[in-house]
């Protein structure tokens, strides 16, 4: 079970005054010395060459001949592989670029490098966006002005490394699993609807969590005086999180269904860690909205200052169309029907006019503290009497698989950075479009600079491979972590995303109390991007549903208002129009912590 620690990425100083309580510290020194120091940056050199075709351990050897002279090394390495060349089929050959590498060679690499334990980078903090690279950093050609123009610029002096192998990704995406399709199901809800327990809940039944962790929750929970909080502890992994009884970061796990393989993400309910929860919904397919039936609790959470509406609109407008509605802690109500009937009323209207179809929103009568129908149907004869629906599994199960965007230019938002043990780093995040496979070189954006993908992981499984809607780990080779920040977009070089700091949208405002005028401040939320940002330019106000121009440059706009305006971000960032991408051209604004709006992109402009 990870945890997306992308919380640190923030520059939420007045919510967070110290990043490192998340998780691991970035700030500890480097425990490496100079001789090591000297391999490395040997290592990574040639392996900017040569990429991923060569051993380690011939790599290093011939480092070590040349006395870390990465040229050298280079030459030596390359006479080596002329000589054994020549010795076509002979016995004596020890490697050819592509061809796999013997076991015990990598035996003997594991006995040559240093192992290095845990390295972390010296002195530095992430944070979220990205400082301004000087103008050589970026080529011009990025920087595109319309969709219009081919999405085919090539980046200027970089090589595309190792040649992309043979991949039917369809075919392999249909053996995965047992076929299986991924599903990434967010769960939202006001804080303390019981998120954490129900999902805590449905892993246990489920075996996910086995009956000797479940006992030490129980007893540590009911040590601590919070014995009802057991299963939310399955989610709530950090110490904070407990000690408060919220979660606050986006948990991650995966468990299956019938049909399906899910991934789980456990988003935060508190209205500090909305951003979060921006975070974890953009990168959702489909969500499980939890409301409290108990009397006063569910109308606390839907009327204006609870994050049901909100956190309902917020996952509309990134995208999310189906979405199941745990009516949880029905036990509270004895299983009234009238109660269950009252709530899913009064959230249909709602959820009808943020934007959701009636057919794809479905409501399940829960209570994830004794776990009826959850992962089975209920026996309470209280619940049997009036419903004969489908347990919240069943429903889960039964969600459409959404098509992704395999076929596209590989696109991966970092949602995380960090060092671990060997060379490189690592980062998470989820592939958007395209797909991955060891060995490749992938270009960082910002800040334009290419590196090689050593390895992949998929719920802490390697794999050669990973395609579009797989929240992956890759660890990466020559370039310095020190470049990469949380919301950095990893691309195809050849078919790079756009970068900018101005760009034309299509937003819909929410129930704002201030009229938005020219030069407004906002911080656009886009992915696992927080930015500061102003809206340069009020273009026009648009029709609804028709989209026609009702009044051009108006001097404000106000709620519930579409409208076409032009935002300025402090930094570059990379996206896409959403017109080529939908997965990467949504965003939303947000104001003194609360989101004012949600938008599409529609042009990006020169800088
Ligand atoms: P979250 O903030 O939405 O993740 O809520 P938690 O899972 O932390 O739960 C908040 C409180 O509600 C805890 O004390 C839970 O034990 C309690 N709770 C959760 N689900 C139920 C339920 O179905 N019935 C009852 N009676 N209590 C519940």
């Amino acid at each position: 079970m990870s945890r997306h620690r992308n919380v640190r990425g923030y520059n939420y100083d007045e919510d967070f005054e110290d990043d490192d309580m998340y998780g691991q510290s970035v700030d500890d020194d480097y425990c490496i010395s100079p001789a090591t120091a000297k391999l490395y940056s040997c290592l990574d050199h040639m392996r900017t060459v040569l990429g991923e075709t060569v051993p380690d351990s011939v790599l290093t050897q011939a480092a070590m001949r040349c006395g870390f002279d990465p040229h050298k090394a280079l030459d030596a390495v390359l006479s080596e592989d002329t000589k054994t060349g020549k010795n076509k089929g002979s016995k004596t050959r020890k490697w050819l670029p592509g061809l796999p590498v013997d076991a015990p060679h990598n035996k003997v690499d594991s006995e040559v490098v240093p192992k290095v334990a845990r390295m972390t980078v010296s002195g530095k903090k992430q944070t979220m966006g990205f400082d301004v690279p000087s103008s050589d950093q970026i080529p011009s050609s990025i920087y595109r002005s319309n969709a219009d123009e081919p999405s085919t610029v090539p980046t200027p002096g970089r090589s595309s490394g190792k040649a992309r192998q043979a991949l039917n990704i369809k075919a392999e995406l249909e053996k995965r699993q047992g076929g299986k399709p991924l599903l990434n199901l967010v769960v939202i809800g006001h804080v303390d609807a019981g998120k954490s327990t129900l999902m805590g809940h449905l892993l246990y039944l489920l075996g996910n969590v086995n009956k000797r962790t479940m006992h030490k929750y129980e007893q540590e929970s009911k040590k601590a005086g919070k014995a009802s909080f057991a299963y939310a502890w399955v989610l709530d992994e950090t110490g904070e999180e407990r000690d408060r009884g919220v979660t606050m970061d986006v948990g991650m796990t995966k468990f299956e269904t019938n049909s399906k393989v899910v991934t789980l993400m456990d988003a935060p309910g508190h209205k500090d860690f909305i951003p979060n929860m921006i975070t974890g919904a953009a990168q959702a397919d489909v969500a499980v909205l939890v409301v409290d039936a108990s009397r006063g609790e569910f109308e606390a959470g839907f009327e204006a200052g609870g994050q049901t509406r909100e956190h309902a609109l917020l996952v509309r407008s990134l995208g999310v169309t189906q979405l199941a509605v745990a009516v949880n802690k029905m036990d509270q109500v004895n299983w009234q029907q009238e109660r269950f009937k009252d709530i899913t009323s009064k959230l249909g209207h709602f959820l009808k006019q943020a934007g959701f179809k009636e057919s794809d929103v479905f409501y399940i009568p829960t209570s994830g503290l004794s776990g009826e129908n959850l992962v089975t149907r209920s026996s309470v004869s209280q619940l049997t009497s009036w419903y004969s629906g489908p347990s919240l599994l069943e429903q889960i199960d039964s969600f459409k698989a959404p098509q992704r965007s395999v076929d596209k230019p590989f696109r991966l938002c970092v949602s995380d950075v960090f060092k671990d043990q060997g060379s490189g780093f690592c980062v998470t995040g989820k592939i958007e479009a395209g797909y991955i496979q060891t060995g490749e070189k992938i270009l960082a954006m910002p800040p334009n600079e290419t590196c090689n993908v050593k390895g992949i992981t998929l719920h802490d499984e390697a794999l050669d491979w990973a395609a579009a809607g797989d929240h992956v780990s890759l660890t990466v080779t020559g370039m310095d972590i020190i470049k990469i920040n949380v919301g950095c977009v990893f691309c195809d070089p050849k078919e790079p995303i756009r970068v900018c700091t101005r760009f034309r949208a299509r937003i819909l405002l929410f129930n704002i109390e201030v009229p938005i005028t020219q030069g407004f401040p906002v911080l656009l939320h886009y992915h696992t991007v927080s930015e500061p940002a102003t809206i340069r330019k009020l273009i026009s106000v648009l029709h609804k549903s028709s989209g026609e121009v009702l009044k051009k440059k108006p001097k404000c706009l106000s709620k519930g208002m579409n409208a076409i305006v032009e935002i300025q971000t402090q930094r570059p960032v990379s996206l896409e129009l959403y017109k080529d991408y939908k997965e990467l051209g949504r965003f939303m604004l947000r104001y003194v912590g609360s989101t004012i709006a949600a938008g599409v992109v529609t042009e990006v402009k020169c800088t």
